[in-house]
């Protein structure tokens, strides 16, 4: 079987012989027999980590959990710098959770019942793998939106019972953050744990607007020109 991979500005086409394979086990295949400098990133190779993921003919995949087909176009991740071939560094991605704030910044002791556990229980279980991140069709034209996992984090801390200053997170993610988000759903239709950031951005605005914000292109937005007080 054939796989083509992107290194750099060339596409190379290796040939693997694994079959029924994930695609992690065949970039071992061409790292051990192949071609040894071939460079991508991999850990607990169980789906667990999030480190080996990359783009599969276009969309976002973990390697470890992938199977390989014939023709495959395998790609780094969108909007990381790519150090070499498939590995890519992480770090301007993760510097999306310090401008979003997204932690606890009052907490107060509360008995936490079954349901508060639950509902932050799925956002919890990221596992940092930038999926969404790579899927997001507005980091394309503006590099400094916090993005979903970012802002799925928000609404998880902004969920907890034990916050008790939701109003400042609120606040911080007025700017590059929930209202700059389109609703199209790309970083919800990747994510390997099952997480829809696209509906806790949502919700987060729900409380935005509960706390007093409105989107700010409504503010802009033109209805078709002076109606004269009709
Ligand atoms: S729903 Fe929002 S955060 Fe998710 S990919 Fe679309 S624009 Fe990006
Ligand atoms: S929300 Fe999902 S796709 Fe995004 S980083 Fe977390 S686990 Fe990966």
């Amino acid at each position: 079987m054939q796989i083509q991979i992107k290194r750099g500005e060339e596409l190379e086409t290796f040939e693997i012989t694994k079959t029924n394979a994930t695609l992690l086990h065949a970039l071992y295949e061409i790292k051990n027999n192949i071609d040894n400098t071939l460079t991508f990133s991999s850990n607990c190779r169980s789906g667990v980590c999030g480190t080996c993921a990359v783009r599969v003919n276009g969309r976002e995949e973990l390697a470890c959990a992938y199977k390989v087909q014939e023709n495959d176009l395998v790609e780094p991740l969108n909007y990381h710098e790519v150090q070499r071939d498939l590995k890519v560094n992480k770090e301007k991605a993760r510097e999306t959770l310090k401008a979003s704030t997204a932690w606890l910044k009052a907490s107060q002791e509360v008995a936490i019942s079954q349901k508060n556990v639950h509902a932050t229980e799925k956002q919890t279980d990221c596992i940092l793998c930038d999926a969404c991140y790579s899927a997001c069709p507005v980091l394309a034209v503006n590099p400094d939106f916090m993005g979903p996992f970012a802002l799925t984090r928000v609404y998880r801390y902004t969920s907890d019972a034990r916050e008790s200053d939701i109003a400042t997170t609120i606040a911080n993610v007025q700017s590059n953050g929930i209202w700059d988000c389109t609703l199209c759903g790309e970083c919800t239709a990747v994510c390997p744990q099952g997480i829809d950031p696209k509906m806790d951005i949502n919700m987060l605005r729900g409380t935005a607007a509960q706390l007093g914000y409105m989107d700010p292109n409504y503010q802009t937005m033109s209805f078709g020109g002076d109606f004269g007080g009709f």
